[in-house]
């Protein structure tokens, strides 16, 4: 057993010590000796610590280490302020999910033909990397495609979870002897998920070690990468709403990003920028803006769950096994639509 999976694993469900402790009908002082590895839990109180959290035994057996943030979410101010406990329960189903990808790829050799470097930020801007990635990745010129597409195609998983608490938008993590994965928190419209998605990928990138000014360097990247100056600026000027509609349909960031970047970019005054910002809020756009942009699929995961369950012949129930989730979640969490649509029962 490793007491920090019992620990893992009650966070992720939310749980305190002392909630859990009375439901599996445990003293606390056990359960917290037990979670600080100072004593050992008999088999009946393991499975009534497991069956309260809804976990199969196996998972207090993962030998996995636990990961904190990195630096992905160290300077995120909203995120500073949530509680703990919500804190702690992302952190949990982050490592959770690590684990479980991590089991979910082995055997499976998806190739990725880049891969997600890490660049010297002291030795380059923010614009420089987001072009050196572009062209390390062979993007065309214009826009990004598909940014989902792009990052596995470096190597990386994208996941949509929820994430507990609308201020988070993503996580990113890099850990070690994994692929880089991306939690985007679900729910977000497209343009933010692709804005969102390449600002975490410049985390992974610039930030190995955090700095102060991370947040904004992130940001000047996913800009720069997403809406490359050299090409954008040109078509920015006298940009009004309707403009900033049409730019969005070709270079699928949102509106409010264009009208920032022509900002950026000095194309604008700051006047003309501060009177489209209300505009965009006069017309509800700040909360729901118009041109509806396709939602960009991940299909790394499903590609494994699917090579396991129709190349290796494995059950739902025995892949649930493998990544220690009862059938029941397993299949909420991973199971991909079956190819073809219908799927016959019994
Ligand atoms: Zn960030």
């Amino acid at each position: 057993m490793n007491p920090r999976m019992i620990t893992i694993a009650r966070e992720s469900r939310g749980l305190t010590q002392i909630n859990l402790a009375s439901r599996a009908d445990i003293p606390q002082a056990t359960l917290s000796k037990a979670e600080n590895g100072f004593a050992e839990l008999s088999t009946e109180r393991l499975q009534a610590i497991a069956d309260v959290l809804d976990y199969p035994v196996e998972l207090f057996d993962w030998p996995d280490p636990v990961y904190g943030f990195g630096s992905s979410a160290f300077h995120h101010r909203k995120q500073q302020s949530l509680g703990q406990t919500t804190l702690k329960q992302v952190q949990a189903n982050m490592n959770l999910l690590v684990g479980r990808l991590r089991r979910l790829s082995e055997g499976i050799d998806i190739a990725a033909p880049f891969r997600l470097p890490v660049l010297d930020i002291d030795e380059h801007t923010p614009e420089e990397i987001a072009r050196i990635l572009r062209a390390a990745w062979m993007l065309p010129m214009g826009p990004v495609h598909n940014v989902v597409a792009a990052i596995e195609a470096a190597g990386g998983l994208v996941l949509r979870r929820d994430l507990g608490s609308p201020r988070f938008t993503a996580i990113s993590i890099r850990p070690p002897g994994s692929r880089p994965t991306f939690i985007l928190n679900r729910g977000l419209p497209p343009d933010r998920e692709r804005f969102t998605l390449t600002h975490e990928c410049g985390h992974l990138v610039m930030h190995e070690i955090p700095r102060d000014e991370a947040e904004r360097e992130a940001d000047r990247f996913a800009a720069e990468f997403l809406m490359p100056a050299a090409e954008i600026q040109p078509s920015l000027a006298n940009v009004d709403l309707a403009k900033a509609a049409d730019l969005k349909r070709y270079w699928k960031t949102s509106m409010s990003s264009l009208i920032r970047r022509a900002r950026d970019l000095d194309v604008i005054t700051e006047r003309r920028y501060t009177s489209l910002m209300v505009q965009l809020s006069q017309r509800g756009y700040t909360k729901k803006e118009p041109v509806d942009l396709p939602l960009e699929e991940s299909t790394v995961v499903d590609a494994m769950v699917r090579i396991h369950t129709e190349q290796h012949g494995y059950s739902d129930a025995r892949l649930a096994k493998v990544v220690s989730l009862k059938t029941r979640e397993f299949n909420a969490e991973f199971t991909p639509p079956r190819r073809g649509g219908l799927r016959v029962v019994r």
